[in-house]
C-alpha cells in the first residue's frame, strides 16, 4: 500500500545546469565532512528531485538503474542521515523514509499528510506545531522531537 511512491521524470536541463548542481551537492557532502563517492551524490541527488519521502526500496528501484547496489544505497542513506543532510522520518508503518530537508522546514521538520486509502504521502511545508507550554507534556513533544503526521483521505480518494 506504501509502495506507489514516485520519482518525477527526469527533467531536461543543460548539462551545464546538472554538473553546476552536483558540484552544489559535493560541496553539501565534504561540507558535512562525508566523502563525496559518486553512489552519495547520486542518492543525494535522487532525494532533491523526489517529490515526497522515499523509502530505502523506493531508492534502491531508482539507482540500481545508474549502477549503484542495494547495500550502498542503504549506507549512504544513514551516513547522510546521520550528518543531518537527510531528514529520516516513520510514518506509522515501521519503514524509514528520507528526504532533504528544506530550507524553509520549522524546527524538527515539517509535518506529512498520509492518505489512509492509498498510502499516498504529501510534505506539508510551512505547517508548523505550535506547543504550548505546558509541564505536563512529554519531554520530546516540548523539544519538538516527534514525527507529526496528518491522516485523511487524499484528494483522489475523496
Ligand atoms: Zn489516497
Ligand atoms: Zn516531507
Amino acid at each position: 500500500m506504501y509502495d506507489n511512491a514516485v520519482l518525477p521524470p527526469v527533467r531536461v536541463v543543460s548539462c551545464w545546469l546538472v554538473s553546476d548542481l552536483r558540484d552544489q551537492i559535493r560541496e553539501k557532502i565534504r561540507g558535512a565532512g562525508l566523502r563525496c563517492t559518486p553512489g552519495r551524490v547520486a542518492v543525494y541527488e535522487a532525494l532533491l528531485h523526489a517529490t515526497q519521502p522515499l523509502t530505502h526500496r523506493d531508492l534502491v528501484a531508482h539507482m540500481t538503474a545508474v549502477g549503484v547496489d542495494q547495500a550502498t544505497v542503504y549506507r549512504n542513506l544513514v551516513d547522510l542521515a546521520e550528518v543531518g543532510l537527510l531528514r529520516r522520518s516513520d510514518l506509522g508503518d515501521h519503514t524509514w523514509r528520507f528526504e532533504v530537508p528544506r530550507a524553509d522546514d520549522p524546527e524538527g521538520g515539517h509535518p506529512h499528510f498520509v492518505c489512509v486509502e492509498c498510502g499516498d504521502i504529501q510534505c506539508l511545508s510551512g505547517v508548523e506545531l505550535n506547543v504550548p507550554r505546558a509541564r505536563s507534556l512529554p519531554r520530546a513533544l516540548r523539544k519538538k522531537d516527534v514525527e507529526l503526521q496528518i491522516r485523511g483521505l487524499c484528494d483522489n480518494c475523496l
